[in-house]
């Protein structure tokens, strides 16, 4: 198959040769070849794009909010057609089933740019407050810094809000998955987006770096590890911009004593499992009562070593390769480590699984009498890694799911939907779903403590691309 290869950088409305730098290869994790390469952007080409979305900023926040809508719209519905060719180029970067990167990977800005189109319209742009005019306004230029898990959906919760409030951006992809990007370049130009409204430097954490220190960047957006969020936000104090974090999680679904394991352990699964367990959300803690332990575990075993079963992401399984050999290597270190520990391993493990050793395959791990105490609990190990915890009743099982430095989301599981939801009140956490995965993008979503600061999505994802100012005239208190 041929190589997609990527060798300009995107700047000031122009493809920027990157120099000398040696590209970034894209690697296949099915089948550990390279499928493409990018350039290594460096500081240099992100000062240089700054400097592009600095200069086309004050025209692009004057331009009429209906014009930058309008252009939104267009790039929404000319994705449409793109998206079984983007589901394709993901999977092959990715290793995501295909199946799922028609829904959850390719439609991201389908979706989106309408969506934020919309919410731009409808916005309270200048409202009176007792006589003060408060007016929100675009905040400038945004560097938007975007994981390789969902490469193009995570790109399409911060572009779209950001180009519709009237900012400028420069967006650092992935090194891992950046080439749904460039696509994505090439259709805000086709819509009529002014030059050096949107840029893309392609690059590394370096890249990443001076994006989030440059004094003309006003505000990050960053989706990304914790630990990396930490760097970011050290680096981001020293300007004082504002920082948007969306980071890891190690989320807990409780199985209430009443769960209907027909219908609860196929949708824990599919959701623990989604994107071969590389989600941020996924629930990796499976709490249950104490003494339904065994069966639940027994059932769980039964369900993956039948319907999960490692394959190609081209050839039906739900489970693909991880996303790198750095990947791969980091969760069988973990796995290793949950055993040492004394976790009880039920089924998987490190090993390659037997027939694939080529591609980075996994077999999906369930661990069982975990204790929230052990690493495999603790850390987010970012893979195919299901840990079991007993519980005794459901106070315990609120102190073990808030028992974490992460707060992302959750789930529970109850014949009740009413004991379901109040205990989904007392979860410390930023979004949880009863019953099975739902995702509603036109909901808020955003991590609590280590997880992150700030909404992406709805409206609160629009307004966090604005400032509000507020102008006296005739107070009347
Ligand atoms: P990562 O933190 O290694 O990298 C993310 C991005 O940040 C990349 O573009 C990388 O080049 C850049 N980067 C790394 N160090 C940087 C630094 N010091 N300064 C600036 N940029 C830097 O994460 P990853 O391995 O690509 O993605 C997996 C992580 O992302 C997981 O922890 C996952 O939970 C998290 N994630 C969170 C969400 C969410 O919405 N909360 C969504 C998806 C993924």
């Amino acid at each position: 198959m041929e190589t997609c290869d990527r060798p300009n950088l995107f700047i000031g409305g122009r493809w920027v040769p990157a120099g000398n730098e040696p590209p970034i290869d894209v690697i296949n994790p099915a089948t550990e070849e390279v499928i493409g390469r990018v350039p290594n952007g460096g500081p240099d080409h992100v000062n240089a794009a700054v400097s592009a979305a600095r200069a086309a900023w004050e025209s692009w926040a004057d331009t009429p909010v209906e014009d930058r809508a309008k252009i939104c719209e267009r790039v929404g519905k000319a994705w449409d057609a793109l998206i079984p060719e983007i589901a394709q180029l993901i999977s092959r970067e990715v290793g995501t089933p295909v199946v799922a990167s028609e829904t959850l990977q390719a439609p991201g800005p389908s979706i989106m740019f309408r969506h934020y189109a919309a919410i731009a319209r409808s916005y309270p742009w200048t409202t009176d407050v007792n006589g003060s005019i408060v007016v929100r306004e675009p905040i400038g230029v945004v560097g938007a810094i975007t994981p390789w898990n969902y490469p193009l959906t995570l790109v399409s919760y911060k572009i779209p809000g950001a180009l519709a409030a009237g900012c400028t951006v420069v967006l650092k992809p992935s090194e891992v998955a950046p080439l749904s990007a460039f696509v994505l370049a090439e259709q805000l130009q086709q819509a009529g987006l002014p030059d050096g409204v949107f840029n893309i430097v392609t690059g590394g954490p370096a890249a990443g770096e001076r994006l989030v220190s440059h004094p003309e960047v006003d505000m990050v957006t960053f989706t990304g590890s914790t630990a990396s969020g930490r760097h970011v936000a050290a680096a981001a104090a020293a300007t004082v911009k504002r920082v948007h974090l969306e980071l890891g999680g190690k989320s807990a679904a409780i199985f209430m004593p009443d769960t209907d394991l027909d219908e609860a352990v196929g949708a824990y699964l599919r959701q623990a499992l989604m994107n071969n367990g590389q989600t941020c959300l996924a629930w990796s803690r499976l709490l249950v009562p104490a003494d339904r332990h065994d069966e639940i575990v027994e059932a769980l075993k039964v369900v993956v070593e039948s319907a999960f079963a490692p394959g190609d992401p081209f050839g039906g399984a739900f489970v693909g390769p991880m996303a790198s050999k750095v990947q791969q290597r980091r969760i069988q270190q973990f796995i290793r480590q949950g055993q040492h520990e004394g976790a009880v391993l039920v089924t998987g493990g490190a090993d390659s699984p037997q027939g694939l050793e080529t591609g980075f395959y996994l077999r999906p791990t369930i661990f069982a009498n975990v204790s929230n105490d052990m690493t495999v609990a603790r850390e987010e190990i970012f893979g195919p890694v299901i840990c079991v915890l007993p519980y005794r009743d459901v106070d315990e099982a609120v102190a073990i799911a808030n028992d974490s430095p992460y707060g992302l989301h959750g789930a529970v599981f109850s014949a009740d939907a009413d004991a379901a939801i109040a205990l989904a009140r007392r979860l410390r956490t930023g979004q949880v779903d009863i019953n099975g995965f739902q995702f509603n993008v036109m909901a808020p979503f955003g991590g609590y403590k280590q997880s992150g600061n700030g909404k992406e999505l709805g409206v609160e994802g629009f307004e966090a691309f604005l400032e509000t100012k507020t102008i006296q005239h005739g107070v009347t208190t």
